[in-house]
């Protein structure tokens, strides 16, 4: 049983992988099972050249700056890299969410869900009550979002980052929206009073 399956590999899944493992050290953390599904094949950044994003040097390519990212995540022994496959299922089984992909199969206490905003979200069986039109993208572009409460789709643990969220599709807002889930995943699992961890 896992207490958490991220489910993505672009900037908003990377962001809140990094947040939650920089908190490895902490005592609630010790027993704690983090998966991340890393799935890069379908992201937007495979596409783009980043000359606006906050602290990245100008011309960066958005594959290199993913592929960076996943590198980046090593640092953190807690966070398991599972195999970046697509996931097909998310279902709610009462105690836990079970996560599918072709070959694996998964139980988890709590799940992220960063996988984009195309309409391919609309094939993971179990997301369709949650699914709605994303607002912050010209309607012709046909783009989708989960509905959430300030990143919280389910109370359960289901929580969404990233442009599934509905915010624009910028960089910074989708790690930020990340970083968000993690500090709230923190403060959950420090029983609720608020935490977040800053290195030195
Ligand atoms: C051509 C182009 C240029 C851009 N240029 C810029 C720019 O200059 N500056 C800027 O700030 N933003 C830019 N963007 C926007 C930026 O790429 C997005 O805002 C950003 O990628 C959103 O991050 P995300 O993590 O929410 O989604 P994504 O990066 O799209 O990541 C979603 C991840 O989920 C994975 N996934 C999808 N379905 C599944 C599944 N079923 N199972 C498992 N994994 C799955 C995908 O493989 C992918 O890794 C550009 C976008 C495009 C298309």
């Amino acid at each position: 049983m896992y207490d958490l399956i991220i489910i993505g590999g672009g900037p908003a899944a990377l962001s809140c992988a990094l947040v939650v493992g920089s908190a490895e050290q902490k005592e609630y953390m010790k027993d704690k099972k983090i998966g991340i599904i890393a799935n890069q094949k379908a992201s937007d950044m495979n596409a783009a050249v980043l000359n606006n994003l906050y602290g990245v040097e100008q011309g960066v390519k958005g594959k290199d700056f993913l592929k960076d990212s996943l590198k980046q995540l090593d640092m953190f022994k807690s966070i398991e890299k599972l195999n970046p496959d697509t996931v097909s299922s998310v279902l709610d089984k009462g105690e836990f969410y079970e996560v599918k992909t072709d070959k694996d199969s998964y139980q988890a206490k709590n799940v992220v869900l960063a996988v984009g905003h195309s309409k391919k979200v609309k094939d993971i069986e179990g997301l369709d009550k949650y699914v709605e039109k994303h607002v912050n993208t010209p309607a012709a572009m046909e783009r989708f979002a989960l509905k959430n409460k300030n990143l919280l789709v389910d109370e359960k643990g289901m929580f969404v980052a990233g442009v599934l969220s509905g915010c624009s599709s910028q960089v910074s807002i989708a790690l930020g929206t990340g970083a968000d889930v993690a500090v709230q995943l923190l403060t959950k699992w420090n029983g609720g009073e608020f935490d977040h961890h800053h290195d030195k």
